[in-house]
């Protein structure tokens, strides 16, 4: 799951139309060049990811079991992300979601480009002074894989997170099967951005209309407890749809209010990049009791206390969670 340098390698708004502000600043701060890159990284990875469906073996291995699947396209996404940033960033601590062998990876997996609009942005000067190797890349090469092996393609997303203090503080997900639906013109797959401090680019924010309740959760990792967790919140409607990327999703483009997932299953990889996002546009996600959670390199790997988040009135929706849940639901 460590991911290791090549050398090591065994193996716009806040949205579309706005654009981040520019620094007129010379050289890019490091911070500024790991986003960028993870951005054309994460645009490979959407082409990696459609490469495999459309030649029709997605190679499933089940991991624990049958809800918990691995295909090629988690395999050679994993590998291009990790072995594309460890060339560039060789002191990064890079943790991805498989467990893959150690082995050689293809040059044609490798990108080390970098996406311009994310150079030119004004970064914080407090981001100024971090150091390669204080930072942490959480990667999930493809969220939502049970969807995509389900043929539900717009659930699935590519995530890659980056910590620094432990914090998740820059997040890019790509959507590889965005506009799958809207006929042959549109343009297929989109990458969304976001950076604390600067904001979430790459979508355009819309918010559930005030006082409307509607929670996002899983559809294929159901459980009790989730169940009796959203009858207490008592929601208008219930969106359950794959992925944790996804369902950030759904919440800042206004398809949901909350996202409520009272069980443990979600891993680090999963939260980093979402909360970063979420986070930018100046809403919360944190575990079942409000609780931040952690990113540093040694941390825990499992969300054991369950997902909360929201883009606004996140406490609202902590309020409503049982005490019967928190208690069930150790962090
Ligand atoms: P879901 O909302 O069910 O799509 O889950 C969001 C993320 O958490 C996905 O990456 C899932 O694979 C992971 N996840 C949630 N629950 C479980 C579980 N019980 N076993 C394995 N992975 C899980
Ligand atoms: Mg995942
Ligand atoms: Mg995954």
């Amino acid at each position: 799951m460590l991911c290791r340098p090549l050398h090591l390698l065994t193996v716009t708004t806040l949205c579309s139309v706005r654009r981040a502000a520019f620094t007129m600043s010379s050289a890019p701060i490091l911070l500024a060049r790991l986003v960028a890159t993870a951005h054309t990284v994460a645009d490979k990875s959407g082409t990696i990811v459609r490469k495999i469906m459309s030649g029709g073996d997605l190679g499933i291995v089940e991991k624990t079991g049958a809800n918990d699947l691995q295909t090629a396209a988690d395999r050679l996404v994993q590998q291009s992300i990790c072995a594309s940033l460890a060339r560039k960033f060789p002191k990064l601590t890079i943790i991805g979601e498989e467990d893959l062998p150690s082995e050689e990876v293809s040059e044609d997996l490798i990108e080390t480009g970098e996406y311009e609009e994310i150079l030119k942005a004004a970064f914080p000067s407090k981001y100024s002074s971090i150091k390669e190797e204080e930072l942490v890349v959480w990667v999930d090469p493809l969220d939502g894989t049970k969807e995509y092996t389900e043929g539900l393609l717009d659930h699935v997303t590519v995530l890659i997170g980056i910590a620094y203090e432990g914090k998740a503080i820059a997040g890019v997900i790509n959507q590889p099967y965005y506009n799958y639906q809207a006929g042959d013109s549109a343009v297929l797959g989109r990458t969304i951005w976001g950076v604390l401090g600067i904001g979430a680019f790459g979508f355009e924010l819309k918010e559930v209309p005030e006082g409307q309740h509607i929670v996002t959760t899983t559809r294929s990792h159901s459980s009790k407890l989730v169940n009796d967790c959203i009858a207490a919140i008592n929601p208008e409607k219930v969106v359950r749809v794959g992925g944790a990327g996804n369902k950030i999703i759904q919440l800042i483009e206004g398809q949901a209010s909350a996202y409520v997932f009272a069980s443990p299953g979600c891993k680090k990889w999963d939260t980093c990049a979402p909360e970063a996002i979420l986070h930018a546009v100046g809403g919360k996600l944190t575990d079942i009791h409000g609780n931040s959670f952690e990113y540093h390199k040694d941390v825990k790997h499992m969300n054991s206390a369950g997902v909360l988040a929201a883009l606004r009135n996140f406490n609202y929706y902590a309020s409503r969670v049982p005490e019967s849940v928190k208690q069930a639901l150790v962090p």
